[in-house]
């Protein structure tokens, strides 16, 4: 039995459906949200080997007219020349108000196509399909899509929430071990930003998740419905929806300072990130270093990196790191805003933090 989230945002509400085989379905949900609409598939070519031919299957045996469009894998595709590319081969697909696009991938492809659908015929409805284990907990609920400006990351884009999501948890069995890892630093993330019965339950049972029992599809649907709750209450991130933002902002400055190379995945460096909003809180007395330490223990035994340390080939020194704290949040009156903790599940945004003493917390880490 398939596990659905429902997402309600506004007058328009959606359904995140959960549940390992459920691609074998999109055809027949598909017909039966919008009959007689016609859909195209965009995908990436790693997505496409694995997974294109059941999804075209799927689509076919409910009698869906389908086509494809395969991309290359990889941030470089969330670039202004691949998504004019996708939006003119939907237009060439004679896909129309009324029709679908369908995002078969990871958060690159939803992004992308996301945002292709957001502006193609000025608004088509999209379907997503997160196939890595960070698409279906974060990127394909909420609404953002976009691609990056030279200027950096996500800069251009727009809100558009899909009609619906499928997470077919059996796509994630052919990710790479290491995607998978990246992607459960989320899943751990809505545990310690908010619900420590939930964090102490993936303590308990992380393999399960990872080895694709049940347990998988809970920690999915307990993930989806944290992220679908806060989007819900705060869909433009005027407050609350910062708060997923947890381990971002020391994240996103190893990330850069690494070039966002494959030296350090997104997913591993907000593990780091989140670790260093714990030690940094502890050092304020905001919360104990048992704390801490409990947050650091479990993503290191899955096998995140959770010191500086174990970045391979070394973080930027301390005035490049703070430069790109610097870059990634506003400085505020000379204050910046960092996600801070009173323990596990006691996440608050706290915008007047003093650059001299994340500086001070630097210099003992790095
Ligand atoms: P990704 O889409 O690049 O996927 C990671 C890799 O795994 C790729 O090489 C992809 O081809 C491969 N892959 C995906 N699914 C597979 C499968 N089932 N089997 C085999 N290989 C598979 O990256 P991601 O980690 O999924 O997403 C990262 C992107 O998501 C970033 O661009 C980030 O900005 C974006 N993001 C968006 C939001 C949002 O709210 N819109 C939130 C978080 C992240
Ligand atoms: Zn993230």
């Amino acid at each position: 039995e398939p596990i659905t989230v429902e997402v309600a945002l506004g007058e328009r509400t959606y359904d995140i459906a959960i549940g390992r085989g459920l691609l074998a379905s999109l055809g027949a949900r598909i017909k039966a949200l919008r009959p007689g609409a016609r859909t195209v598939i965009v995908t990436d070519e790693n997505v496409a080997k694995q997974h294109l031919p059941a999804a075209q299957a799927a689509l076919s045996e409910a009698g869906v007219e389908s086509s494809a469009i395969v991309v290359t894998p990889g941030e470089g595709s969330k670039k202004f020349a691949t998504f004019e590319r996708v939006c003119e081969d939907i237009i060439a697909a004679r896909i129309e108000r009324g029709d679908l696009a369908i995002a078969l991938g990871g958060g690159v492809i939803g992004d992308l196509a996301g945002f292709a659908s957001s502006c193609v015929r000025r608004g088509l409805d999209f379907v997503q399909v997160p196939t890595s284990l960070l698409a279906q907990v974060d990127s394909s609920v909420g609404g953002k899509t976009g691609i990056n400006s030279r200027h950096g990351k996500n800069l251009i884009g727009a809100f558009h929430q899909p009609v619906l999501v499928i997470a077919d948890t059996a796509l994630l069995d052919t990710l790479p071990a290491r995607e998978f890892r990246a992607g459960y630093a989320e899943v751990a993330k809505y545990g310690l930003l908010g619900d420590e019965a939930f964090f102490a339950w993936l303590e308990a049972n992380w393999r399960e998740v990872f080895a694709g029992g049940p347990a998988r599809e809970h920690a999915i649907a307990v993930s989806c419905r944290a992220k679908a709750g806060v989007v819900a209450r705060d869909e433009r991130e005027t407050g609350e929806r910062a708060l997923l933002n947890l381990g971002h902002t020391f994240g996103h400055a190893f990330e850069a300072g690494c070039g966002f190379s494959d030296r350090l995945l997104h997913g591993e460096a907000v593990a780091l990130g989140m670790v260093m909003a714990f030690d940094f809180s502890a050092r304020k007395g905001l919360t104990s270093q048992a704390e801490a330490d409990r947050a650091r223990a479990h993503l290191a035994a899955v096998g995140l990196p959770t010191h500086v340390r174990d970045v391979a080939g070394g973080v930027p020194g301390i005035d490049a790191l703070m430069d790109l704290i610097a870059q990634d949040k506003k400085v505020k009156r000379g204050k910046l805003t960092f996600i801070l903790v009173r323990g596990i599940g006691q996440a608050f945004i706290e915008n007047n933090v003093d650059p001299a003493e994340v500086r001070a917390f630097l210099a003992e880490q790095v």
